[in-house]
């Protein structure tokens, strides 16, 4: 197993289609109300998919995949959130105008070309989650860039799309699916393939992220941002990982892959050292071996239940190829079986058996030189035993047969999903390049240079350039970016220019202490950009100190009826000056007269400091009590 990788050496590539769903009140093609997702359903509609021509009069090889799996397409339906067009009953209405504006913004921050019309292009989705079997979808800018660790990373273009439905369950020949996600439209950043190790893919979702929410209208939450991670390594071949909701998870995820695709380059090699270097060369048997298996010794608890078979196949020359490594801890053998779970539905563990995944039973030895015998196994055949419908096991016996044709060419091109462990799983084989074609129902959207120009003038700064700015203000990068995820550095922004309050200073408290007071359960999230201004100005003015700041706008969030003054009064902050409590410290002062007299100058400031600040809290600045303090012990004079 490779625990390092030189990602130079290898030639790791890959790069990113962002999906990021927009805020928008209806939907992409109808009035349907997007975000609002339900757990309840009125009503259910079954569809099974059935591939047909292409207008090219072809066969889409992932058409026919997903009609192997002959699914039962179960889709729920709920009144508030699904009408007749998401289940393509009626035409598609206009495209949602502002779904087009928030792309434009979008695209304008990443320095795009946006496009003169927009036309609406179909997709082809065959996996169900789109009930028509295509997804509408148009380009609305290219080439464009974003900076990105001291160069640029290329935005190849920007479409908005509809959302697909929600996967609800998916066991045998059953899929479900929730329909309310589904219309809901989203932007789709396809980025360069120019990320050169798995930090990298990283750190460019994270800027995708920070762009798409520098918009302010794009829906936040797990879900609303989903990437797919495209993959490759030198002599290996682009894979898609689909999905992955969070930058972190990308890490392992790639450089997993990567090490698949590596080990799947050796598997190759090791296949055409016996011979086993085209399609032709590799030969399956299978037969139902029913009569000689033992469901219970094999651990197929699904095989004591209705017509359930076990089978044998037979790999000629196969022999150990199942156990060569792939990711990390897993085998080839685990190749196999993510195809038979998805292709011919045998889904139950253990999916298939063989090789070291055999129980070691006592009467095992008989049992496997029995399945041997019956197979006509030779010393350097491999052999595996399914458990299902004998037409499943027909299904899955071929898919045994074509995923080892595969690996005797290397890499499949196949997109996977992302499990939480870091490493993936076959999720269907990657569509093919003809799977878009025009789609007639809708007019196309001219999109005029004036509506750009208004895009533009309405642009909010770009993170790289709140990066740099709030950078020299000394503002942690990692607050910045927080700032930025959740509309602050809109507010500090704001206060800055409103108030001439430090950048620094706003930052912190919109940045770091108002979300530890959302974390302590004050609904902070209430106070919106006015009422912000309205506590920085009592701070500006010097009517309250800087700590005095979080309880000001703490008493606002729970007392939405005061102003930032009536709160400020009510928490009984007054900052006076120092003829007023000076006084006051002077006999804290000659109370510790002792500990100054001991020549412990440091700490009786400490000491005085620390008590003074408690006792002035909401009458004088915490600093400006210390510098009292400090100057009067220290230097002599008050
Ligand atoms: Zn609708």
């Amino acid at each position: 197993m490779i625990e390092r990788l030189d990602y130079e050496e290898i030639g790791f590539i890959s790069g990113l289609e962002v999906h990021q769903q927009l805020l928008t009140a209806e939907k992409l093609f109808c009035r349907c109300p997007a975000g609002l997702y339900t757990t309840t359903h009125d009503g259910e509609i079954l569809r099974h998919m059935r591939p047909t021509l292409s207008e090219l009069g072809e066969y889409d090889g992932t058409a026919l995949m997903e009609f192997k799996t002959k699914k039962e397409i179960l889709y729920l339906l709920n009144r508030l959130n699904v009408c007749t067009y998401e289940m393509d009953d009626t035409p598609p209405f206009l495209v949602n105008q502002d779904a087009i504006d928030i792309a434009i913004q979008l695209c304008l921050s990443m320095n795009m070309d946006i496009i003169d019309e927009v036309h609406i292009a179909r997709k082809q989705y065959l996996d169900g989650s789109i009930p028509t079997g295509f997804q509408r979808t148009a380009i609305v800018a290219v080439n464009g860039w974003m900076p990105f660790k001291g160069r640029r990373l290329t935005v190849t273009h920007v479409s908005i799309e509809e959302d697909s439905c929600r996967e609800v369950s998916d066991k045998g020949h059953r899929i479900i699916f929730r329909t309310d996600r589904l219309g809901t439209p989203l932007t789709e950043t396809v980025t360069g393939a120019e990320l050169r190790n798995p930090q990298e893919v990283r750190e460019a979702i994270t800027l995708c992220g920070l762009v798409a929410r520098s918009t302010g209208r794009v829906r936040t939450g797990l879900g609303a941002a989903r990437q797919d991670i495209n993959v490759s390594v030198r002599g290996g071949r682009r894979v898609e990982i689909k999905g992955v909701p969070r930058a972190a998870y990308s890490v392992k995820l790639t450089h997993n892959e990567a090490i698949r695709q590596v080990n799947l380059l050796k598997l190759r090699d090791a296949m055409r050292g016996r011979g086993l270097d085209s399609p032709d060369n590799i030969r399956m048997h299978s037969k139902d071996l029913s009569d000689i298996c033992s469901y219970e010794a094999l651990g197929f608890c699904r095989g004591v239940l209705g017509d359930n078979r076990i089978y044998g196949v037979r790999i000629e020359g196969a022999r150990e190829l199942a156990q060569h490594p792939t990711q990390p801890g897993k085998s080839f053998l685990d190749e196999l079986s993510g195809r038979i779970r998805v292709i011919a539905c045998l889904d139950e563990s253990p999916i298939i058996l063989g090789g070291d995944t055999l129980p070691k039973f006592q009467d095992m030895p008989e049992m496997q030189r029995r399945v041997r015998e019956k197979l006509g196994a030779k010393d350097r055949d491999d052999v595996f035993l399914l458990c299902g419908p004998q037409t499943d096991c027909l299904t899955a016996a071929e898919e045994i047969r074509l995923r080892f044709c595969d690996a005797a060419d290397g890499v499949p091109m196949e997109t996977r999903q992302a499990l939480p462990c870091g490493l993936t799983t076959f999720e269907r084989i990657l569509p093919g390049p003809d799977r878009m074609y025009p789609d007639t129902d809708l007019p196309p959207t001219q999109i005029t240079p004036e509506r750009i120009e208004e895009s533009r003038r309405q642009l909010r700064p770009v993170p790289w350039e709140r990066e740099k700015r709030y950078g020299s203000w000394r503002v942690p990068l990692e607050t910045t970016h927080f700032l930025i995820r959740r509309g602050g550095a809109e507010i500090v922004d704001a206060i800055v220019e409103k108030t001439g309050a430090d950048g620094l200073v706003a930052a912190i408290e919109i940045g770091q202490r108002a979300k530890a007071m959302k974390r302590a359960g004050i609904p902070i999230q209430r106070l919106d950009t006015d009422k912000w201004i309205e506590v920085f100005d009592l701070y500006t003015d010097g009517l309250i100190p800087r700590e005095g700041i979080r309880s000001v706008a703490a008493r606002m969030a729970t007392e939405p009826e005061l102003s930032a003054k009536q709160a400020a009064d009510a928490e009984d902050i007054n900052l006076q000056g120092a003829e007023k409590w000076g006084s006051e410290v002077e006999t804290l002062i000659d109370g510790a007269a002792d500990a100054i007299a001991q020549g412990a100058d440091g700490k009786a400031t400490r000491l005085i400091t620390g008590k003074a600040t408690a006792m002035l809290a909401g009458k004088a600045a915490a600093k400006d009590v210390a510098l009292y303090v400090r100057q009067r012990l220290l230097e002599g004079r008050p």
